[in-house]
């Protein structure tokens, strides 16, 4: 990043020599007055240097937007290319093929669209005027469902507790959870959503 400050230590060694060598400003610019003269000058060189500085900075800005944008859309095409050669690879082989590369880092946005997979109501804050219950949720839960997510995320590309070796454990411990369990009335309401 430029420093994008006007030299206004530089502008102000010329103000105190014009002032030094012509005085301090008139009143009101007359033409042909030297110190009116040097003055305008002086105004000149701090404007063209201010704009200069907004320039640079919007210059800036924009070099770091289309940075951002830039990574995103590699990152985007990374992935479709990546998948393409999968595909490639595993065409005509369906014992190989249905897999999906997918990167180890999920973004914010996946994350986010994660949380509004599971709630939909994930970007809504609740009616703080609704009595008893309003669906949304609060913006200082958020952050804490997103670390969730990002749990779940681990867990489905193979780098949380799973891994293909305990495939048939889990599934065991699950039917006997499920076998031993005492069978309950169903609750009002209740049920698979
Ligand atoms: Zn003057």
């Amino acid at each position: 990043m430029t420093d994008t400050t006007p030299d206004y230590a530089g502008l102000n060694l010329i103000a105190e020599a014009i002032t030094e060598w012509f005085g301090e400003r008139c009143p009101d610019y007359a033409e042909g007055c030297p110190s009116c003269e040097a003055w305008k000058e002086y105004d000149r060189l701090r404007t063209l240097l201010e704009r200069n500085a907004a320039l640079e900075r919007e210059r800036d800005e924009f070099r770091s937007k289309l940075s951002e944008a830039i990574d995103e859309l590699m990152a985007a095409e990374a992935e479709r290319i990546a998948n393409e050669v999968l595909e490639a690879l595993t065409a005509g082989k369906p014992e190989q093929s249905g897999w999906k590369l997918v990167p180890k880092e999920p973004s914010r946005g996946r994350l986010i669209s994660m949380a509004v997979r599971h709630n939909h109501a994930f970007l809504i804050n609740p009616d703080p005027s609704a009595t008893w219950w309003s669906s949304g949720v609060k913006p200082e839960h958020r952050e804490s469902i997103l670390r969730n997510m990002k749990q779940l995320y681990e867990e489905a590309i193979g780098e949380g507790f799973y891994s293909p070796d305990k495939e048939a454990g889990y599934v065991t411990s699950f039917e006997k959870a499920q076998g031993s369990a005492s069978p309950t009335p169903p609750t009002a309401g209740g049920g698979d959503a």
